[in-house]
């Protein structure tokens, strides 16, 4: 390799933004100035918000998740900031229990999931398959077993990624009751609930170790008409977790089997206007959760292309399991509409990571635009347009990857540094004064 072709590698890795697996484009480039043709490709980065797949990437899909979630708090970016004065709920709902599980409890020890309904544990402290279903264990975070059943073959498998695949419609059945049970408070129905009060939200998933879906909810009441609107006076923090509450314990969803899903008992409620710091909480534990794959590492990273790779790709043998039996559950006929297959890798769980209504904060398209505007903005030349067509992924020199992940650590680490050094540098005279 000579020098211009080193010149060539770092540049091409800097214009995909440290990108790790930059997606490859060519096609026509037109010089709107001078009308001049040529043929070109780049790379532009690959967007995935995942910290395992590209540190760059999902570095700022973070930022951008943290924007999104704290605009729709103190407003921002589009949001008026008269929001932050609106009630305002973080709310945590739970899948119920399919078996229990080893955790670590608040005391430290691990007492598994208890499910009363769960007649093998009424039993006794064996389960049928002579298993003990006790742990007097106090496991450490990072203890492997977390999260793992007692007995896996206790353990309701099927149950799980069946709740997991019908949470999202969950959410839907439990949002849609909450404006319900709002719209009947105010005396209305339900369409006319917009001329009183509106409800907005973001929802994030997080996947616990025992292989469920929890769902993070960020919701806020607002006036009927634009964001600056207050909401009616009787629409409190107070009321709304009261509905929330309510909605929560009576929804449920529908399999195409006639089985019927509901939330776990635990239903965690934060009242946001209680505390300024949870403004800045909020949106960090969300945008945390934002950049993680379904277990933390690469096995569950992409889609699975058949049954042999999930037996041969996922060590973990509770992920295994969870992930096999979406796989399976796929090939019976009326499970057909959920994709399962194409969801093993998320345990059948269906939907995004992160939800929002239209009107909770902006969008992280339009972040994306307004980084993209900036960015062009202070590139020197002639504007240029062009089409271009996918030609593949990554860079054509393999160790551009390896160049790109270590410019990237580096500017981590400049960045970090210099956000130490503004909080311990002495206050300016003007803030002194
Ligand atoms: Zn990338
Ligand atoms: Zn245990
Ligand atoms: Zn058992």
């Amino acid at each position: 390799m000579n020098a211009a072709d080193r010149a060539k590698l770092v540049r091409e890795v800097e214009l995909a933004g440290n990108c790790s697996h930059p997606i490859r484009l060519s096609g026509e480039m037109v010089n709107v100035t001078t009308g001049e043709v040529g043929m070109s490709s780049l790379r532009i980065a690959c967007k995935d918000r995942r910290a395992v797949i590209c540190p760059s990437c999902s570095y700022t899909y973070k930022a951008d998740a943290w924007i999104l979630v704290s605009s729709g708090l103190v407003g921002g970016k589009g949001t008026p900031t008269d929001v932050a004065s609106h009630p305002r709920l973080f709310v945590t709902l739970t899948a119920p229990s399919f078996g229990p599980v080893h955790t670590v409890k608040t005391g430290g020890g691990c007492v598994a999931l208890y499910n009363p309904r769960d007649e093998l544990l009424a039993r006794g402290i064996l389960c049928v398959h002579g298993r003990a279903l006790t742990c007097r264990l106090r496991h450490s975070v990072r203890d492997n077993d977390l999260g793992r059943p007692l007995c896996f073959e206790c353990f309701d498998y099927e149950g799980a990624v069946l709740w997991n695949a019908h949470a999202s419609l969950l959410w839907n059945n439990t949002i849609q009751a909450i404006r319900r049970t709002l719209a009947e408070t105010a005396g209305v129905n339900q369409k006319q609930l917009k001329e009183v009060a509106q409800v907005h939200y973001l929802k994030v998933a997080e996947m616990q170790r025992r292989g469920l879906v929890h769902l993070h909810i960020i919701l806020r009441a607002d006036g009927p008409g634009p964001l600056e609107d207050e909401p009616p006076s009787w629409l409190t923090s107070d009321l709304l977790a009261m509905v929330v509450k309510r909605a929560a314990s009576h929804a449920s969803a529908f399999g195409a089997r006639g089985e019927r899903f509901v939330w776990g008992k635990r239903l965690d409620i934060q009242d946001l206007a209680s505390g300024p710091s949870d403004n800045t909480k909020v949106p960090s534990y969300v945008a945390k959760y934002a950049t993680k794959t379904t277990d933390g590492t690469r096995d569950l990273a992409r889609r699975f292309h058949s049954r042999r790779q999930i037996a041969v790709v996922v060590d973990d043998p509770h992920a295994q399991r969870l992930a096999l039996t979406a796989w399976d559950l796929d090939l019976l006929p009326a499970l057909e509409p959920l994709h399962l297959k194409r969801h093993a890798h998320n345990f059948g769980y269906t939907g995004q990571l992160i939800t929002k209504s239209r009107s909770y904060s902006t969008t992280f398209g339009e972040l994306r635009k307004a980084r993209a505007e900036f960015m062009s903005a202070r590139n020197e030349g002639d504007p240029v347009e062009g089409t271009f067509r996918y030609e593949g992924r990554g860079y054509d020199d393999p160790r551009g990857t390896q160049l790109a992940e270590m410019f990237f650590a580096m500017k981590r680490e400049l960045r970090e540094e210099a956000a130490v050094a503004k909080r311990m540098a002495p206050p300016t005279a003007l803030e002194a004064s």
